[in-house]
């Protein structure tokens, strides 16, 4: 991002200030006995042979001073960028505890549990029938066998029903 002329600007004046303003008399004594007479480094009560700042420690310090005015602008304009949020997955469903799905085993025990537990309709004329359902209407009885099919069966015809204990 390139830096905006007033800021340019400002920092320029702000090196030239850090680097010139050499206002100050060193407060360093001679070895004659009077002041000396080199200018003190700035935020130096000594010029740079007296124990003051050199200039080359002035100018990195003033264009230290710089970047950091420059990294506080950046940051005033642009806050960091949030790190891009790695995508997470989607929750897996949770399957209910109450709930399983019934394997092929506990189907197929199921149904054979079912038909155990059928009505057997034997019929008079030899036909057995594994009652799925049976219901009683007017004068037979209405029977589903465990292929699904439904039949009518007339109570005369009936030979015996084996229920399963
Ligand atoms: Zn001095």
């Amino acid at each position: 991002m390139p830096l905006s002329r007033s800021a340019f600007a400002a920092g320029v004046l702000f090196v030239l200030s850090v680097l010139c303003v050499d206002v100050l008399a060193c407060a360093a004594i001679t070895q004659k006995g009077t002041q000396c007479k080199r200018a003190a480094s700035p935020g130096s009560a000594y010029c740079w042979q007296h124990g003051g700042t050199t200039k080359a420690e002035r100018e990195r310090v003033a264009l230290d001073a710089l970047r950091k005015q420059r990294e506080a602008e950046e940051a005033a304009k642009a806050p960091p960028a949030e790190k891009p949020r790695k995508a997470e997955p989607p929750p897996k469903p949770e399957k209910k505890q109450s709930d399983p799905e019934p394997t092929d085993a506990e189907i197929k025990a199921a149904w054979e549990a079912k038909y155990n537990a059928a009505p057997l309709y034997r019929l008079k004329d030899g036909t057995e029938i594994k009652a799925q359902r049976d219901v009683e209407i007017k004068d037979g009885i209405l029977i589903q066998d465990f292929y699904g099919k439904w039949r009518t069966v007339q109570k005369s015809d009936i030979l015996e029903v084996v229920k399963p204990k």
